[in-house]
């Protein structure tokens, strides 16, 4: 089969033939139909420093946001079959560690990563368990099936455990518009959040942001984003910060302006150590900071569904595939979401 591969340490990617994947007793072999690309494939083409340290296994067929049909099962399978219509969980787990026998899988202790550790998405085929198969509605558009992977990180940041505060009738901020900024502010919108900030640097992404249902969009390279929220909350703040950017000012700025009591997710991931105020931005605040790795499994997918059964709220989701392109054109796919003129790019398995 055809697919997309990192061949060696260095930038680029290039279109090699390789075997079809073999299948273990409790695999499934998905057929692609749809792979996304996501910021961690262009670490990957771009080969920066979090790449050079963090993929061991090369070469390496990368990519990890897909869609596809079941096309061969394992001896040992018995929840999924050929024909099935599948979406993949994307962290592949031992189920036998602490973290995965106490409800946390998705934090496993010998985790694996499809695209990362192992063949992943952007190929004709791909492997995964039969536990990582998400068996999706057959009506479902297979574009959007594929991108409920980010779309599961943005609904785990906004519920990170089933103990909370719900999000209706509270102010929140979205630091960073990507793909996941964005997905999470569709989420706040239907969920009944009351006033939305976004911040965002790309003024093509801040546009995005009002399309998903932002009441207030500010570029922090020319807007007092701490001014902004405390006049628009009556010097309150928000009650939820979801920092998605991985950008250290964001962070800073952002804590400044969360309301003693409220709570924080961290999903953007920073490029270095970052030093902060613990005393005054987290412990007199007494705020709850949550860490956001992946998607809680599964109970962040059935969220997934039950949004995306919303036909408004799939139509918002569908307007963040802002291009399709075809797997060979992959360089084309990088430098787009590189220049962030982008949000979701769609591939198809043409080569
Ligand atoms: P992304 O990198 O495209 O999104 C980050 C956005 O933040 C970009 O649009 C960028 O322009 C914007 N930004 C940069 N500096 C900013 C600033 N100072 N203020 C406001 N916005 C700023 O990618 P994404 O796919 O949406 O992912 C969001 C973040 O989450 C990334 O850091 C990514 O690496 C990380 N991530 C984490 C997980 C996880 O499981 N924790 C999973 C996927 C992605
Ligand atoms: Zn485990």
């Amino acid at each position: 089969m055809h697919a997309i591969v990192k061949n060696s340490p260095e930038p680029g990617l290039s279109i090699k033939k390789v075997p079809i994947p073999k299948l273990g007793r409790r695999e499934v072999l998905v057929k692609i139909e749809r792979a996304a690309i996501c910021g961690t494939d262009l670490h990957i083409y771009e080969w920066d420093s979090w790449a050079g340290s963090r993929i061991k296994k090369l070469p390496l067929v990368i990519g990890h946001e897909f869609s596809g049909r079941v096309v061969e099962v394992g001896d040992d399978v018995t929840k999924v079959d050929v024909g099935d219509f599948v979406s993949g969980e994307t962290h592949i787990v031992d189920e036998t560690c602490y973290q995965c026998r106490s409800s946390k899988m998705h934090i496993c202790r010998n985790l694996k990563i499809l695209g990362v550790d192992i063949d992943g998405a952007f190929a004709e085929y791909i492997k995964i368990p039969e536990l990582n198969a998400w068996k999706n509605d057959k009506t479902l558009d297979p574009r959007i099936a594929a991108i409920q992977e980010p779309l599961g990180n943005a609904v785990h940041a906004i519920y990170p455990s089933d103990n909370v505060e719900p999000v209706a009738g509270k102010d929140v901020l979205v630091t960073g518009c990507g793909p996941i900024g964005l997905m999470s502010i569709a989420v706040l919108r239907e969920a009944g959040a009351n006033k939305i900030f976004a911040t965002e640097v790309s003024e093509y992404r801040l546009r995005y942001a009002e399309k998903m249902g932002a009441d207030i969009v500010i570029n922090p390279l020319r807007e007092d984003l701490v001014k902004i929220v405390l006049d628009e909350t009556d010097s309150k703040g928000v009650d939820i910060l979801l920092e998605m950017s991985g950008a250290e000012s964001a962070l800073l700025d952002g804590l400044k302006v969360v309301t003693p009591g409220g709570r924080v997710s961290l999903l953007g991931i920073f490029k270095d150590k970052i030093s902060l105020d613990l005393n005054s931005e987290v412990i007199f605040k007494g705020i709850v900071i949550h860490g956001i790795t992946g998607r809680r499994m599964f109970q962040t997918w059935y969220q997934v569904k039950g949004l995306l059964n919303i036909p408004r709220f799939r139509d918002k989701i569908k307007m963040l595939i802002t291009h399709e392109l075809n797997m060979k054109d992959i360089e084309r796919g990088m430098k787009l979401l590189k220049s962030k003129e982008a949000v979701k790019i769609v591939l198809n398995p043409i080569f």
